[in-house]
This record gives C-alpha cells, sequence and structure tokens, in this order.
C-alpha cells in the first residue's frame, strides 16, 4: 500500500512517542520495535502491563496478548 506517500521520514510511536522508522502497525498506529519487544517481553503481572494496557485502550485492542501475537510483517 502507498498510503503514506507524503509522509516524513518516520512516525510517532503511540508509546513512547518518539519518531521511528520501523515497527507494528496496528488500527492505523505505530508501535516500534523496542516498544513491541518491551510489550511482547512484559508479564501480566508486571505494573507495566497496565500501563502499556491503558497506552493501548486507544486502540480498543482485547489485550496485550494481541500485541504479542502481532507478527512484524517486515523483513
Ligand atoms: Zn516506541
Amino acid at each position: 500500500m502507498a498510503m503514506h506517500a507524503h509522509s516524513p521520514a518516520g512516525e510517532k510511536c503511540m508509546i513512547c512517542g518518539e519518531i521511528k522508522l520501523t515497527g507494528i502497525h496496528i488500527c492505523n498506529q505505530l508501535i516500534c520495535d523496542s516498544c513491541h519487544n518491551q510489550i511482547v517481553k512484559t508479564d501480566v503481572g508486571d505494573w507495566k502491563y497496565q500501563y502499556y494496557m491503558k497506552k493501548l485502550s486507544k486502540l480498543k485492542l482485547k489485550s496485550v496478548d494481541d500485541i504479542k501475537e502481532h507478527k512484524h510483517s517486515t523483513k
């Protein structure tokens, strides 16, 4: 798809708020590689899980598992 023809170099990660070039897209929102890796590593009992869930609640995901199961589409 070429939906971002005029986009600048990178997109704003919805978790850390930094401009990143790579990451996964969920509901048209970017989650950068480092945040994605953090989420994957975070245990349900970890306080960070709640932190990420609050961020991710905008995406109306059922759980962080949706992120964990989301595979990178780029090589
Ligand atoms: Zn990030």
